[in-house]
């Protein structure tokens, strides 16, 4: 059973049930014990979780009034461990924050603040149920979600959860974005190049009871087996 380590935050509970049932052994991985570089020797997949936004000065931006920073030292480890990933040809799944840290990784920037920086009339952030369907997402044909998420018949829309505030702005290299909600804002980023490189902007996880997003951890494990 490959081990998926997945980057801490304060709510694990529905990524690391998502992983189990799709044939993974989580790893919570411990910022003050585990190096990015013996993690990457030591497991076959990295899935990076949701949380608070990255840190503006790091792409090169002032910070919005609205900034919410993500835990103490998370934005260093995991651009690291992301870097270390991608470089191994190591499978990544990017969730949310995580699909924000890749972008970044990669030299991309963020909108820090959809309301305010984007015209949308579609909300973003909400929060309560966390399966609570937001919005759809038009997904690239034949790209690696369009092409996991077939399996369960879908066509190029999916109804998606959508908690965030940021969003990618412009791409980092070598990414592709791969879905888009209706007012154009990026919900999936992809490299192409590598075996399995994804990163969404809702919450797969959450349905780890309903099996919604089950292809996305499947697709995932199975690249993490090899
Ligand atoms: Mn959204």
């Amino acid at each position: 059973m490959p081990i998926i380590a997945i980057a801490p935050n304060k709510k694990l509970h529905d990524y690391e049930e998502a992983v189990r049932r799709a044939g993974g052994e989580p790893r919570v991985l411990d910022l003050a014990t585990d190096s990015p570089a013996d993690v990457i020797r030591s497991v076959g997949g990295l899935l990076l979780s949701g949380g608070g936004d990255v840190l503006p000065s790091i792409y090169g931006a002032a910070a919005h009034p609205t900034f919410d920073a993500a835990e103490a030292g998370r934005d260093t480890y995991e651009l690291e461990l992301v870097r270390r990933a991608l470089e191994a040809d190591l499978p990544v799944f990017a969730i949310c924050r995580g699909m924000q840290v890749l972008n970044v990784a990669r030299g991309g920037t963020l909108v820090q603040d959809i309301p305010d920086e984007l015209q949308t009339t579609i909300d973003h952030a909400v929060r309560i149920p966390p399966v609570a369907i937001a919005h759809e997402v038009w997904m690239t044909p034949d790209s690696l979600l369009e092409r996991l998420m077939r399996t369960l018949e879908h066509g190029e829309d999916c109804p998606v959860n959508s908690r965030h505030h940021q969003a990618v702005k412009d791409l980092g290299e070598g990414l592709i974005a791969t879905a888009t909600a209706p007012d154009g804002v990026i919900e999936a980023i992809e490299d192409p190049s590598k075996r399995f490189c994804l990163g969404v902007q809702w919450h797969p996880e959450n349905f780890y009871r309903t099996g919604e997003f089950r292809p996305l951890f499947e697709g995932f494990i199975t690249a993490s087996r090899t």
